[in-house]
């Protein structure tokens, strides 16, 4: 990864399969990507090696060489969003001013913030590269869903990194069955939020000078695994790979679902939300999502 960044992100909001698609990247023999999430510091999580992160070997050395302890007082592993020095109370005050900013105008923000920006940048490369280096692979997928930081790089480099964006859509109506299951929200509410962040990563990424974009669709990832990678791997540059199979122990550390832990290689498109929502929810949910819905076949 030395010479021109290349930067690539699955964006996508939760329940989108993101967990599945960064397992079938991370099955490629040039690629790391360690699954939907960073490891949180509210809680030891189990990583897909079964170990807790604090005693994985592979976040373990991972944590020693990108030196996170003195991350120690963010959320997560790595900070979500730059950071000033958290050793002094001017630094704490300029975060805290930022995030409050970040919150109110948008990741756009750290564009006024370059100092902070440029390190949090740097900190994400090294990040990438240290977890390529730890598994003999030269491209990072950034899976973590992140579009805050997808835009705070866009907006450091422009055309001076490669960046290629995957944008995964799913089903809006399997999006909301899995919403009302886990955050017991209302069709309605949901189904805004999915109109809302796709078309947020349109306007932010699609057809935007120097960044690639590719929309797939979760169910096609599912119904067509192999044609679905075929295509996501020319996206990347590299060679076609059979990766529809369970991970090889050296690189099964990535962060998600519980669905890390029983992957056997079969993949099959979630249709629960059929029998679980009722004909009258699907119609308001397609409603609102409107013709990004429709355009992307969801009627
Ligand atoms: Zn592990």
């Amino acid at each position: 990864m030395n010479g021109r960044p290349q930067l690539n992100f699955v964006l996508c909001p939760s329940f989108h399969g993101a967990t599945l698609l960064s397992l079938l990247l991370n099955n490629h023999s040039e690629i790391t990507s360690l699954g939907d999430a960073i490891p949180s510091r509210k809680y030891d999580q189990t990583c897909a090696c079964q170990a807790k992160v604090s005693e994985c070997p592979f976040w373990t050395e991972l944590g020693k060489r990108l030196d996170v302890e003195r991350f120690s007082e963010c959320g997560n592993f790595l900070p979500g969003l730059p950071l000033y020095s958290t050793r002094d109370g001017r630094g704490r005050h300029a975060t805290r001013w930022y995030r409050k900013a970040h919150k109110r105008f948008g990741p756009g923000i750290w564009r006024f913030a370059p100092r902070a920006a440029r390190r949090f940048a740097g900190l994400y490369q090294d990040f990438y590269q240290q977890a390529c280096d730890l598994q003999s692979a030269t491209i990072f997928v950034d899976g973590s869903k992140s579009i805050e930081r997808a835009v705070i790089f866009r907006n450091l480099y422009g055309p001076r990194a490669k960046m290629r964006i995957i944008h995964l859509y799913r089903d809006p109506r399997g999006y909301f069955n899995s919403c009302k299951k886990h955050r017991d929200q209302s069709a309605e509410s949901c189904a805004r939020e999915w109109t809302e962040y796709h078309r947020l990563v349109k306007q932010e990424f699609e057809g935007r000078r120097g960044i690639d974009y590719l929309r797939i669709c979760y169910e096609d990832v599912c119904h067509q695994p192999s044609a679905a990678m075929a295509q996501l791997f020319a996206f990347l540059d590299v060679a076609n790979e059979d990766v529809v199979r369970p991970p090889e122990p050296h690189k099964n550390h990535l962060m998600g679902n519980k669905m890390l832990a029983t992957f056997d290689g079969v993949v099959q498109v979630d249709w629960s939300w059929r029998e679980r929502i009722s004909i009258a929810e699907q119609q308001r949910v397609l409603q609102i999502a409107g013709s990004d819905a429709t355009e992307r076949g969801y009627h």
